[in-house]
C-alpha cells in the first residue's frame, strides 16, 4: 500500500499551523524591492509572484505561508520581516 499521499496530506495540514504556533507573520516592505526575486526563487510554497513591470515583487497567499524564513535570508535589500 503507498502511504505517500496521506502522509503529504497530513503534513500539509501540519504545516498551516507553523505560522500559527510560532506566532510569526511576514512583513513586506514592497518600497525598499529592488526585484531580484531571490524570495520568488527561495520560497518552498510559492507565496511570492515577480511583477515584471514595476520590478517589485508581490506577496500572495498570506495562509499559505509556514514562516520557514528563506526569504528573510535571501533579500539582499532588507525588504522582508518575520515577526
Ligand atoms: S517565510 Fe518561507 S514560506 Fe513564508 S513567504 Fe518566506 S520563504 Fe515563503
Ligand atoms: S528578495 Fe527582496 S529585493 Fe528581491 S524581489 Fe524579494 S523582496 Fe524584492
Amino acid at each position: 500500500m503507498n502511504t505517500q499521499p496521506a502522509l503529504w496530506e497530513s503534513l500539509k495540514k501540519e504545516l498551516k499551523n507553523v505560522p500559527k504556533l510560532r506566532n510569526l507573520e511576514i512583513h513586506f516592505h514592497p518600497e525598499k524591492c529592488k526585484g531580484v526575486w531571490q524570495c520568488y526563487n527561495v520560497c518552498p510554497v510559492g507565496c511570492w509572484t515577480p511583477d515584471h513591470s514595476t520590478r517589485v515583487v508581490v506577496f500572495h497567499d498570506k495562509e499559505r505561508c509556514i514562516a520557514c524564513g528563506a526569504c528573510v535570508l535571501q533579500c539582499p535589500e532588507d525588504a522582508i520581516e518575520l515577526k
